[in-house]
């Protein structure tokens, strides 16, 4: 991870009332030009990652369709929901993180994708503001436990104490506990501007979202 990545202005770009578009930028600086240039050798190793959302980033991205026969001679994916890969890989270079972070083991995963993601996004609206899934922050997480898993219950009711993670009190949008590089916005984020913004990764440009997606587009 490059010092720009983890530094506070990368942190303090993130959406505002003010600027509600907020970084969807990357400068160069957080390009790797080892694996950004055109004639390199290598693939871009990418992934994506589902953390408290609802798939639909992913759909969009799957709705790339014959593009992503095209992206695939530049991006190698390493690690996705789509493939059956297990463990998140060291060395990633691109990762697009869905959903907002909300239980203790989404915690450790975007600990874990920033310790060894060059560049992360922020992918979707739930990543970038919290969005659908924080709309349980105005109830106690007692309480949603009770909602979800005794009152609606039709069969054994009964809060879990294993294999389910644990809620976090508060679900939060990425950027609060690890710095962000790029917000892309959008419930979802339609498959043009995805294509958009890999192609410029790849290339070594970069990419200009604001005009194409803005919250809840
Ligand atoms: Fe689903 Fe929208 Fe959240 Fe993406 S941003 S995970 S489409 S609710």
């Amino acid at each position: 991870m490059t010092k720009e990545t983890t530094g506070e202005g990368a942190m303090n770009r993130a959406p505002t009332a003010d600027d509600p578009v907020g970084a969807q930028f990357i400068a160069h600086e957080f390009i790797a030009p080892e694996f950004v240039a055109p004639h390199e050798q290598r693939r871009v190793r990418a992934a994506t990652v589902w953390l408290d959302g609802c798939s639909g980033c992913h759909m969009s991205f799957l709705d790339l369709d014959e593009r992503l026969i095209e992206i695939a001679q530049s991006l190698e994916m390493v690690y996705t929901p789509l493939i059956d890969t297990k463990t998140y890989p060291d060395e990633v270079d691109v990762a697009l993180v869905e959903g907002a972070v909300s239980s203790e083991e989404d915690l450790e995963k975007i600990h874990r994708i920033r310790r060894q993601t060059k560049i992360l996004v922020a992918f979707g609206d739930c990543a970038v503001t919290g969005n659908v899934p924080s709309m349980r922050n105005a109830f106690p997480v007692q309480d949603v436990y009770r909602r979800g898993y005794v009152e609606t219950a039709t069969l054994n009711p009964g809060t879990p104490d294993q294999v389910v993670p644990r809620l976090l009190p508060q679900v939060r949008p990425i950027h609060e506990y690890v710095p962000v590089d790029v917000y892309l916005q959008g419930c979802p984020p339609p498959a043009d501007v995805i294509y958009d913004l890999l192609t410029d990764l790849v290339a070594g440009r970069t990419p200009d979202l604001t005009a194409h997606t803005r919250f809840g587009r």
